[in-house]
């Protein structure tokens, strides 16, 4: 797709685009996803061509209902008490049913299969408009930061993918991963749900995979979301660098963004992408990262922040 893109003005006008087969990127609460029919194995190839993105690497598939999901896998009583928190920023990866009717190569020919039902109107008009599960990774170049709004997907595609508009995303990361396994939960990838509260919620456990368990969610992968500029995390800023801040932060020449001055974790997470993409426009060779306390989405934010300084190749 070189071809300048039209953006859809209504839902129904995206749900034609999608069930025609082409990419339409939309709005959920946590980040912008890039849109397919799950169950048409040329539009879920066009993802993976479209944001570069290694095969190997499953996508998450987006469901209107509880019902919808249920037709692609398996519900154990444990899995359906844990999706009793959908719609949300939760995905469960569970044992897919035979021929659901995903394209394989959304499933990246595993036998589980990671869904949602996100939290956002205007994503769950549009699947139902659709009428199918969409298969809908972040609408970003694989490797490279979240879109948060409609222009970061413009500026990321270079204008081919027809957007969506729903404004900005309230959440700002990803979801939370969790494998149902036969009697615990398992945490895979932290996100815009804290574990704790998930844990509370359930009134269960959520144990996290080891690092080296992180294949278990094979987009895993140690560089993500990058932004252009080399990132110093746990650090005060030096002359020449940008500074992202958090809560009280000392006096500093330089370009600066506070994810949250009062210390809110969830204003942070909000403002995560959004500021790491202002902090790359103003063209620094570093930016400076104040240290984010690890509890509730702290665990969100700094697997992301560690993601975009580990060394790329
Ligand atoms: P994204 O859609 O880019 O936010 O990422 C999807 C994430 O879900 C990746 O980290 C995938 O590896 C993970 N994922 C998708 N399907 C599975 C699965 N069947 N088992 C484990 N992880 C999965
Ligand atoms: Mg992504």
């Amino acid at each position: 797709m070189t071809e300048p893109a039209v953006d859809p003005r209504t839902v129904t006008e995206a749900a034609a685009l999608l069930r025609a087969g082409r990419l339409c990127a939309f709005p959920t609460e946590t980040v912008y996803g890039l849109g397919a029919d799950a169950t048409d194995a040329d539009a879920v190839l066009a993802i993976y061509e479209t944001k570069g993105r290694p095969r190997f690497n499953p996508l998450i598939i987006h469901c209107a209902d509880l019902a919808m999901a249920e037709a692609l896998a398996e519900f154990s009583p444990l899995a359906r008490r844990v999706a009793s928190l959908w719609p949300g920023s939760l995905t469960l990866v569970l044992p897919a049913k035979k021929g659901n009717g995903l394209a394989d190569v959304a499933m990246a020919g595993l036998d589980s299969v990671a869904i949602r039902v996100p939290d956002h109107a205007l994503a769950l008009e549009l699947i139902a408009a659709v009428g199918r599960p969409l298969a809908a990774p972040s609408a970003n170049p694989s490797g490279r930061l979240s879109p948060t709004t409609a222009e970061q997907v413009r500026q990321g595609f270079g204008g081919t993918v027809p957007v969506l508009d729903g404004g900005p995303c309230r959440a700002g990361v990803e979801s939370t991963i969790i494998r149902v396994e036969s009697e615990r939960l398992v945490q895979l990838r932290a996100g815009a749900v804290a574990r704790a509260e998930i844990e509370r919620r359930l009134g269960l456990a959520v144990a996290v995979a080891e690092k080296s368990a992180a294949v278990a969610a094979p987009g895993m992968l140690a560089s993500h979301y990058a932004p252009n500029a080399q990132m110093r995390l746990n650090a005060a800023p030096r002359d020449g660098e940008a500074y992202l801040a958090f809560g009280a932060a000392p006096d500093f020449d330089g370009v600066t963004r506070n994810l949250s001055p009062a210390a809110d974790l969830h204003e942070a997470a909000r403002n995560l992408f959004a500021m790491l993409h202002e902090l790359d426009a103003a063209g620094v060779g570093v930016i400076a990262v104040a240290p984010i306390p690890e509890e509730g989405l702290g665990e969100a934010i700094n697997d992301r922040l560690q993601r975009a300084a580990a060394p790329r190749d």
